[in-house]
């Protein structure tokens, strides 16, 4: 059966003297032979190691040629991959090596520090130091490696085996591990390739982190299945990914919403970005005046995806050619995926058997090939998201007459304020096309009288910009009907947000809390 291993294989079969990858940081290039070699020296380290087929190997690392390797040499022996967070600290990378429990950690010179405190309390875990430039402290990994280069695995892998747990950021409750097998991936891999077109000529940037797995699945893997190049960033950062777009001729890539907005604000006229065909956008919701402005001064093609870690990630896509006649939908649903919106219940799971009229808000429930196996060692939670076989996504939208499906909001961050529903992701897309807006959040503030009043926090890009304008151009929008304007406006210098770019706004609730109780 096709794997994840059998896909790198057959690249490297392909396109041998290729350029696979450019570790921008270290200033590496490898040939797909190259890298060949250097997944083959890992998987031949961890299988002498004693690491088995459905073990765990975490890595705990920025972006790089390391996680990249260590991708495909799990693929290869069959050992579960679990990406973390790299900006997780001590006790929360403790929280997951102790649901993981895996048999190595791989992990680099900048995490030191976090591994440090830990350590000592998982005595039977391996942590692998894998630095190239201080192999002092390197541990058994380069010694074991030398030789192994050039030595094939031989492994029974399935694509119906686990190829990977993978930790969602759990903005509610402790994180949970995502199980997907080989089989998803491949799946997932097929849909990205049609719906971004990558070939073997494209060259990719890395800049999103690796661990999640929008990079990840939606463009790293698809990029290697078709034999194009990937060109890795440590980590994201405006300027320097504007750079390597010139210097590599990235032709493609994905970013965060909040990512595009810091590309923008950069000084675009000193940069020659014409290699650049098209940006993929998703994770988080993008204002359609945010999308408009990178068509505008990027001059290139935008797909959306929208989805969740537990399906893949991505469910719907929105093709370049929808951007403007479907501007603010997610898209059609992925080949072979169902959507349906179900009636949302208070005591349970929505019920795939109870849905809501064509055309009205519920909760957006899925099924598709890339649907995860479950969450890990959660039988509990595994109940309620996988009830009656529909990926409960906790996502409030609708599907269109066209069956083009249009995402609102969660489920748990909508605001009900006099007993009308207001959902935020209106109220920051409205905002958002304020040009003295640079970022926004709305949430609703526990209010005596309504229930809750829309309160939004503002970043703006100078202090010029007063409450009073925002008011008037809430006001004047004639896409906010009065009760889901602004009553309160914070203004800030910074939203809180996790490493896929998603707003955190349980901490702006606690904020809010916060400030106005006594
Ligand atoms: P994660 O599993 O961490 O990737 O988070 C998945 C969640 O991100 C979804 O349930 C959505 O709430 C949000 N999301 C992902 N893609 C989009 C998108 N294109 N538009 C709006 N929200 C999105
Ligand atoms: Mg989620």
């Amino acid at each position: 059966s096709t794997t994840i291993g059998k896909i790198f294989d057959l690249t490297v079969k392909k396109f041998p003297n290729k350029e696979a990858l450019y570790d921008e940081r270290r200033n590496a290039r490898f040939t797909f032979l190259q890298w060949n070699e250097r997944v083959h020296s890992l998987a031949n380290a961890l299988l002498a190691d004693g690491v088995k087929k459905g073990d765990r190997v975490s890595t705990y690392l920025y972006n790089n040629e390391e996680l990249a390797t260590a991708f495909f040499a799990c693929a290869k022996i069959g050992a579960v991959f679990n990406p973390i967070n790299f900006r997780l600290m001590a006790e929360e990378l403790a929280y997951i090596l102790s649901d993981a429990k895996p048999k190595v950690v791989l992990f680099e010179e900048a995490l030191k520090p976090a591994v440090a405190d830990i350590e000592q309390r998982f005595p039977e875990i391996g942590f692998w130091f894998i630095d190239e430039n201080t192999p002092s402290f390197a541990a058994n990994y380069h010694e074991k490696t030398a030789a192994a280069a050039q030595t094939e695995i031989k492994a029974d892998i399935e694509e119906t085996d686990l190829y990977a747990i993978m930790y969602t950021s759990g903005t509610t409750g402790r994180p949970k591990g995502v199980m997907h097998k080989h089989r998803d991936m491949v799946e997932q891999s097929m849909l990205l390739i049609n719906g971004c077109k990558w070939g073997s000529s494209d060259v990719g940037l890395i800049t999103a982190p690796m661990f999640h797995c929008a990079e990840l699945h939606c463009t790293f893997l698809p990029r290697v299945h078709v034999g194009a190049k990937n060109v890795i960033l440590h980590q994201f950062n405006p300027k320097k990914a504007l750079q390597v777009i010139e210097s590599e001729g990235i032709t493609k890539f994905f970013a965060a919403p909040t990512m595009w907005n810091m590309l923008l604000q950069e000084n675009l006229d000193d940069y020659n970005i014409k290699s650049l065909k098209l940006g993929l956008y998703g994770a988080a919701p993008m204002a359609p005046a945010l999308v408009k402005a990178c068509q505008e001064k990027l001059g290139i093609s935008l797909v959306q995806a929208y989805g969740m870690t537990e399906m893949g990630p991505a469910i719907t896509l929105l093709s370049e050619e929808d951007q403007i006649r479907k501007a603010g939908s997610a898209g059609q649903a992925c080949l072979n995926h169902e959507i349906v919106i179900a009636r949302p219940r208070e005591d349970g799971p929505s019920d795939p058997d109870d849905l809501m009229p064509a055309g009205q808000n519920g909760e957006i429930l899925v099924k598709g090939p890339c649907m995860m196996s479950g969450y890990f060692g959660r039988e509990e939670a595994n109940e309620k998201a996988l009830y009656k076989g529909w990926y409960h996504s906790g996502d409030i939208g609708y599907l269109d007459e066209d069956g083009y499906l249009w995402v609102k909001d969660r489920v748990d961050d909508m605001i009900i304020s006099g007993g009308e529903n207001v959902y935020p992701r209106e109220v920051e897309d409205t905002l958002y096309e304020h040009d003295g807006v640079l970022d926004c959040a709305v949430l609703g503030q526990p209010d005596d009288h309504w229930g809750e009043t829309v309160t939004a926090f503002i970043v703006a890009k100078d202090s010029s910009l007063t409450e009073g304008e925002l008011e008037e151009w809430c006001k004047n929008s004639k896409t906010l009907a009065n009760y889901k304007r602004p009553r309160k406006y914070i203004f800030c210098d910074e939203l809180p947000r996790n490493a896929s770019g998603k707003i955190q706004k349980f901490m702006l609730r606690k904020q809010l809390q916060d400030m106005f109780s006594v």
